[in-house]
């Protein structure tokens, strides 16, 4: 049985259209405040659970069940989401709630030893070889559904190179890889063009269609940072092993460079049912009975990406070397940040100078438990809010 967390998001959408190709179950769907699409999907997929915020919007849920007769019992709260994240009757645990809002429901399925589709990057950026270790301890699987782990992980699968869990490692012949970065919708824009720009503009990315903070993310490059710390952590890579290459056509998303100078591609149409299906139905791969886009293969076009150029990228190598709760500053930093900037409190060009701040103001500790990474968490949220209201009162 399968658990979706953040069934009334882009990915949580998208997966439930999928679920047909397997023979998943539905055990709970959780939302924030999305309450109409959250009763849309109750009455549609008859989940045992479904999982809300606030007490109001799941007495309004248990009415409608009662009225219309259905089974589904809705819990609320962070005690709703852990109860069925780590529960018995769930083999697969969907983590795609947007933000740092998914750590503590992630790690609570990795503690139950549960397969993780993860969509959701922030919580191994935060927790990093924490949730890792954790995994290796429990015996829970994390499946990358992010579109550039998802084609590594489809590369190394194809290949014959074996998962052990015991130390984290495939088989040890990746020489380097890549991943690529669209390089969304600014690319070679000027900074005071950067200036300049609109929440709708950033809003709007060019190849995928997706929530509006990775779309931003996707738009500072930031996503692509959180990306390589993903990558590093995931496969157990060095920060120096991973490149990045801009593909504005988004159609190869990452390459493995073996040991042996070959070097092994993903590519497919930019749609994240092929990486959902896949993390779904791995290490098997069943067809995906939709209809996906025939591929415009004419001509590809990369590019390395140039020194200084993308400030939010800098930034997450800067934590992810720096190591510790770095990555969760960082992350946190960035969140408040692209909070600030769709309520048009703040330029765009300002989320890398908030992110910098926080960086360097905030004491960087050991990354020791969750509860110390969450800690450290709003410890930065309040800074940075307290920064912003102070800078642009
Ligand atoms: P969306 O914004 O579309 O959806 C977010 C989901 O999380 C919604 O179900 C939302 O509920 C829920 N949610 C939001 N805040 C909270 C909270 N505080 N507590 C509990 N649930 C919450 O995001 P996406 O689907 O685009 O992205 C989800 C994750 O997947 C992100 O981490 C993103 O980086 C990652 N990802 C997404 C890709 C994509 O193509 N969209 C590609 C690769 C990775 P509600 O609807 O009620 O607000
Ligand atoms: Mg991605």
């Amino acid at each position: 049985m399968i658990s979706i967390l953040g069934s009334t998001g882009t990915i949580g959408v998208k997966t439930l259209s999928l679920l047909s190709n397997t023979d998943l179950k539905i055990f709970a769907l959780t939302a924030h405040t999305n309450k109409k699409l959250l009763a849309n999907q109750i009455i549609k997929y008859n989940p045992s659970y479904a999982v809300i915020k606030s007490k109001n919007d799941a007495e309004y849920l248990k009415q409608l069940c009662d009225k219309k007769k259905i089974s589904t019992k809705i819990l609320s709260g962070e005690s709703g989401l852990t109860y069925v994240s780590s529960h018995k009757r769930v083999s697969h645990v969907l983590s795609a709630i947007v933000g740092a809002a998914a750590l503590r429901p992630t790690f609570n399925a990795v503690k139950a030893g549960k397969k993780i589709l993860l969509a959701n990057k922030e919580s191994l950026v935060m927790s990093g070889s924490l949730m890792i270790r954790t995994a290796k301890k429990t015996g829970a699987i994390i499946v990358p559904i992010d579109s550039e782990h998802n084609a590594i992980l489809q590369i190394i699968t194809a290949h014959g190179s074996t998962y052990n869990s015991k130390n984290n490692k495939y088989k040890d012949d990746i020489d380097h890889l890549y991943i690529t970065a669209s390089g969304g919708p600014f690319l070679n824009y000027s900074q005071s063009q950067l200036k300049r720009v609109t929440v709708s503009q950033a809003i709007k990315h060019p190849t995928w269609s997706m929530g509006k903070k990775i779309s931003i993310d996707s738009a500072t490059m930031m996503n692509k940072g959180l990306e390589v710390i993903e990558a590093c952590i995931l496969f157990n890579l060095k920060p120096s092993q991973i490149n990045i290459l801009i593909h504005p056509q988004s159609i190869l998303h990452a390459m493995v460079h073996f040991c042996d100078g070959s070097i092994i591609s993903h590519m497919s149409a930019h749609d994240m049912r092929i990486a959902i299906n896949y993390a779904l139905t791995w290490p098997e791969r069943k067809s995906l009975k939709s209809n996906i886009k025939k591929l415009p293969l004419k001509e590809l076009f990369f590019r390395k990406t140039k020194k200084n150029e993308f400030k939010c990228l800098d930034l997450c190598i800067k934590a992810l070397k720096l190591g510790g709760s770095a990555p969760t500053i960082l992350n946190a930093a960035n969140e408040v940040a692209v909070e600030n900037f769709l309520q048009n409190k703040i330029k765009f060009t300002d989320i890398p100078v908030i992110i910098d701040q926080a960086l360097k103001n905030i004491k960087i500790t050991k990354a020791q438990s969750i509860k110390s990474l969450l800690l450290c968490d709003e410890h930065t949220r309040e800074y940075v809010k307290r920064y912003i209201d102070n800078k642009w009162k």
